[in-house]
């Protein structure tokens, strides 16, 4: 359930354009929802033992029925803790690889798919904080990522500076995908303040609705016209990333 405190908010974020449809090229765009790792890979851990794969499952399940409530559909690369692997795989590591190409097999078969993959990070300090958003090499990739950054430091106050920047190269999934991608870091496991926080419920109802308000503000612009400017069709039938 979500709260009606926090629905409120996704609302009052949240403008819904004329059409839900992302319209660029001929057809019509759809987001893919990726909650980073499960299964045998919980993801990073935080020194209390809260290892990040719940969480971003939690936080997709609410941007799933957050958007869901405009009149989107979305297609989630998991929507348990629990994945099916095949007998051949046996070490996590060989269960990691099987599930990661299952993933990006999934994402580059969906037609105008829009990436928005969820994370939560872990760094040997405990002083950084805040949530930031990564953009794959694609033009439409970073105006996701600059929007939903901007929305976070002005919705969230948590002093966060971070700004929107792109995904390193050394990511699987980020670099498989044809698609425009971001992927949130949605805060540090690694700081106390904010490892309270993402583990309540209404702290990742909040994740959730700001980008989700940033994924309908950026549906929008879509469908004004924003993807052609962008030159999103050719970039993508390149396949560059
Ligand atoms: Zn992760």
């Amino acid at each position: 359930m979500i709260p009606a405190l926090l629905l409120a908010l996704a609302l009052a974020l949240i403008q819904p354009p004329d059409s839900p449809a992302i319209n660029y090229g001929a057809g019509k765009a759809a987001f893919i929802l990726d909650a980073g790792h499960g299964g045998a890979d919980g993801g990073a851990v935080a020194s209390d033992g809260t290892a990040e794969s719940a969480l971003n499952l939690s936080i997709c399940l609410k941007l799933d029925a957050i958007l869901g409530l405009f009149g989107y559909s979305q297609i989630l690369t998991r929507e348990s803790e629990e994945l099916d692997y095949p007998d051949s795989a046996g070490t996590i590591r060989e269960k990691k690889i099987y599930d990661q190409k299952k993933r990006v097999e999934l994402i580059n078969s969906v037609e105008n798919g829009i990436l928005v993959s969820v994370h939560l990070n872990k760094y040997p300090s405990s002083q950084p904080h805040g949530a930031q958003a990564l953009y794959n090499r694609t033009e439409l990739g970073k105006r996701l990522a600059e929007s939903m950054q901007a929305l976070f430091i002005e919705t969230l106050i948590d002093g966060n500076r971070r700004a929107a920047a792109p995904v390193p190269d050394d990511i699987y999934l980020m670099k498989s995908v044809k698609c425009p991608a971001v992927l949130v870091e949605c805060g540090f496991l690694s700081n106390d303040g904010e490892l309270a926080l993402l583990k309540t419920d209404s702290y990742r109802t909040k994740l959730a609705a700001i980008i989700a308000a940033a994924c309908v503000k950026f549906s929008g612009s879509m469908a004004e016209g924003g993807g052609a400017e962008a030159g999103m069709c050719a970039e993508t039938r390149r396949g560059m990333l």
